[in-house]
Parts: C-alpha cells; sequence; structure tokens
C-alpha cells in the first residue's frame, strides 16, 4: 500500500498548481464553489478599478506568452488589437487542441470553466471587444457542455451581457463546435471556418489582431494561455514571474504520457529541468529512458539529458514546447520510427494549398517507409533532411513550417540510430522488417 501512496505524493509534490488548482477539488458546474476560490476577484477588480490599458500593461509585464504552441507575448498581440481604429474587435479562445495525446486544454474546460471564461472576459475588456467566441472541437462534447453552463451562469449573475458588474462594459460570448481537422488550430484557418470557408490557412500579414474575423481586430489565445490571465491580474505580473524564468515566466501545463509509472496532467514551473518531471514526477528510472517526444507532433524528439523545459533550451534542441504534449520513450522505441508515424500523421493532415507540404510531407514519409523497412539507399538520410528544409521554408503556415521537426531532431541527435537503419538493423529492435533471428 506504501508504494503507491509514496508515488501519488510524489506526483503532487513537485508540481506547481497554480492555474490547475481548482481541477478536480470544485465543482464545475458550480459558480458559487469558483467564486469561493477567489474567482471572479481579478474580473472585478479590472473593471472597478484599472483601465484596459493597466491590464494590457499588467500582461506584457508578466511576459505571459502564449501556450498553444507559438509562444508568442500575449501583451503585445493585445496592444495591436486595441491599438486599432476600428472600434469592433474580437476575442476568440482557441480550444481546437488536435495534438495527439494532449488533453490540457480539455482538463481545464472540463474541470475549471469559469477560469477560462474569466480570463476571456478579461482579455475582451482589454483590448475593447464587445464579442468572444469560443472555437472547441467537436469531440469535446463535456468541455462544450460545461462551458455553455459557466456561460449562462455568469450570465445570469451579471458577469456577462449587458453592462457587467454596474459598468458600461458589454459582452456577449458564443460557442463554435469545430469539425476537428488539425490545421484549424492555426489561427488563420480558424478564422476561415468561422466565416464558413474551408479551413485553409491566409498569409500573414495582415496578422488577425490587426485584421481577422470578418476583417476586424481579432485577438486569438488559446485557453491555457487564457486561464493564466485571471491568476495575473488578481496578483501581479512580479507574482506571476516567481515562477519560470526571464525568457519563460509562470508554469505550463504538460500531459505526461508513455513509458512511465506516474502518467497525467502536470504543471510545473517553466525551466524545471526535464527530470524533474519525468524522475521525480513520473517516477521513471533513469536509465531506462532514452528520448523524450515533446510539443506534439510538430515539436521533436530530443534525447534524455536534464534540459530545461522551457521555450529558448528547446529551441536551442531543435524542437519546440508546442501545446505541452511529453511522450517519455524507453529503449524499446524506435525514434526513426516515431519520426516516421508522425511525419504520416502531418502529410494526412496537411491542408494542401502548399505543393512542399502536401507532397513534400507524402514523399518524406515514403523514404522514412523505405527506412524504417530496410530499404533505403545510401545518401538517403542527407535526402531527408534536405528534403525537410524545402519544406519548413516553402510552406505557407506553421503546420507545415514545423512538421519537419521531428525528423529534424532526429536526424540530428539520432544520426547513428538512422544510419544503422540504412544497413539494415534497428538498434531498438523494434522495426518489424528489420527484426532477423539468425
Ligand atoms: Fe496548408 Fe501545409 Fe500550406 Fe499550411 S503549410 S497552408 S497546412 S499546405
Amino acid at each position: 500500500v506504501k508504494a503507491p501512496r509514496a508515488a501519488f505524493a510524489a506526483f503532487f509534490e513537485h508540481q506547481k498548481r497554480r492555474i490547475t488548482g481548482n481541477c478536480g477539488l470544485i465543482d464545475p458546474l458550480s459558480l458559487p464553489e469558483y467564486v469561493a476560490t477567489g474567482g471572479y476577484f481579478a474580473l472585478a477588480k479590472a473593471l472597478l478599478e484599472r483601465t484596459p490599458d493597466d491590464i494590457i500593461a499588467e500582461i506584457t509585464a508578466s511576459g505571459l506568452r502564449g501556450r498553444g504552441g507559438g509562444g508568442f507575448y500575449t501583451g503585445r498581440k493585445w496592444e495591436t488589437a486595441a491599438a486599432s481604429r476600428d472600434p469592433r474587435r474580437f476575442v476568440i479562445a482557441n480550444a481546437d487542441e488536435g495534438d495527439p495525446g494532449a488533453y490540457m486544454d480539455r482538463t481545464l474546460m472540463e474541470s475549471d470553466p469559469h477560469r477560462v471564461l474569466e480570463g476571456i472576459i478579461l482579455a475582451a475588456y482589454a483590448c475593447g471587444a464587445g464579442e468572444a467566441y469560443i472555437f472547441v472541437r467537436h469531440e469535446y462534447p463535456l468541455a462544450v457542455a460545461r462551458l455553455r453552463r459557466a456561460v449562462g451562469d455568469a450570465r445570469a449573475a451579471g458577469l456577462l451581457g449587458e453592462e457587467i458588474l454596474g459598468t458600461n462594459f458589454s459582452l456577449k460570448v458564443g460557442i463554435i463546435q469545430s469539425g476537428g481537422a488539425f490545421v484549424c488550430g492555426e489561427e488563420s484557418s480558424l478564422l476561415q471556418v468561422m466565416q464558413g470557408r474551408r479551413g485553409e490557412p491566409w498569409p500573414r500579414p495582415p496578422y488577425p489582431a490587426q485584421q481577422g474575423f470578418y476583417g476586424h481586430p481579432t485577438v486569438i489565445n488559446n485557453v491555457e494561455t487564457l486561464a493564466n490571465v485571471p491568476w495575473i491580474i488578481a496578483r501581479g505580473a512580479a507574482a506571476f514571474r516567481e515562477a519560470g524564468n526571464a525568457d519563460s515566466p509562470g508554469t505550463k501545463i504538460f500531459c505526461l504520457t508513455g513509458d512511465i509509472p506516474n502518467t497525467g496532467f502536470i504543471e510545473v514551473p517553466l525551466g524545471d529541468g526535464a527530470r524533474t518531471v519525468v524522475e521525480r514526477i513520473g517516477g521513471a528510472s533513469p536509465d531506462e529512458v532514452k528520448a523524450l517526444q515533446i510539443g506534439g507532433p510538430s515539436g521533436g524528439i530530443v534525447p534524455y539529458t536534464d534540459f530545461a523545459l522551457d521555450y529558448s533550451s528547446l529551441s536551442t534542441a531543435g524542437a519546440m514546447i508546442g501545446s505541452g504534449g511529453l511522450v517519455v520513450l524507453n529503449h524499446s522505441r524506435c525514434v526513426v520510427d516515431l519520426a516516421r508515424h508522425l511525419s504520416s500523421f502531418m502529410a494526412d493532415e496537411s491542408c494542401g494549398q502548399c505543393l512542399f507540404c502536401r507532397d513534400g510531407l507524402a514523399r518524406i514519409t515514403g523514404l522514412l517507409e523505405e527506412l524504417t523497412s530496410g530499404k533505403g539507399a545510401p545518401g538517403l538520410i542527407d535526402e531527408l533532411a534536405e528534403l525537410s528544409r524545402a519544406v519548413a521554408d516553402l510552406s505557407l503556415c506553421a503546420l507545415g513550417r514545423t512538421a519537419i521537426n521531428p525528423l529534424l531532431t532526429t536526424i540530428r541527435h539520432f544520426r547513428s540510430e538512422c544510419e544503422a537503419h540504412l544497413a539494415g538493423i534497428c538498434p531498438a529492435l523494434s522495426c518489424k522488417p528489420l527484426i532477423r533471428f539468425e
């Protein structure tokens, strides 16, 4: 009985649960329970004591960066929309979470929907938006139901609708269910779908914060990003920066999965070492961990060392923190085959507008199938690297530009494993065509 209890304690002890603190502890259907934990305090403080410019200045000072993958500074996005002369502005919560194995946004929306909603209302107040939408994937019916309930309860309590809390600020919030295409998590593609068009990204600029939904300034923030906003407004930018580091302040939610004893939804300060997460929280034995696949299918595959989990460290390794998928791989996992699998996923999800994304990813997947089946020709690894760089350089949107990250990080960090496949050997004994019993 002691061992599971100790693992349970370790799982929580090394986390810093700021924005996930209510998850599993309060009734997500209860507005009073959210208020009892300090909920809507930040909204009251903002509307009654602070100007929209003050709110933007606080978010800018906090250094909050987009948690959906891009890592763009939230304050800058808000400043752009707020500076527009166009009086019709929108805020959109991007809840089209599509990375395989990632459920950060889903858990927040299902477990603490009012926190997400409060972040949306604060963003709208700061940017001068009168309408907001939550773009949520249709595969999340429970999240949709709970968000609908939260919107209805907030409206009934005077926290949404006309003249919120007796001020002259009014806001309508709508919920839109997406069709579930991976590319629709990309901002311009998301806007196309919301306007009734095909989910095909458009060239930027103009950025959505300049000209977005029906041509009006539109701030699009990921759900986790918005969930951080009430915390920052309630406690201040300096308190927010007490976790994380100068480049990557605050905490980040990760979905920890793979070959470890303790898997699940965790929140840790950005900049924590990978070993803290994998060994202390995940309970892994260091000798058994070979690599980490981080940031979803557009993140990367990196060798297991004690690198910092933040934006700059992962960028140095050629990877991305992405939205927070973190898959632990043991020595029986073939990273080359994993790169093939992720490449195949991205090739399927390409919207098809760009030649190099559409045909280049399909070609890369075909070449990786040759490599993992022992049919790779000499020079194949260099060919793959060159083709990947072309796809990255000649793709219109982030899907194409980052789809090759798992392959390029595999070639960079596991080149000898790639070369072994050329020689007909899978060092992980995982690629079946290459396993021979002689
Ligand atoms: Fe579509 Fe790929 Fe081009 Fe993005 S890069 S617009 S997903 S074809």
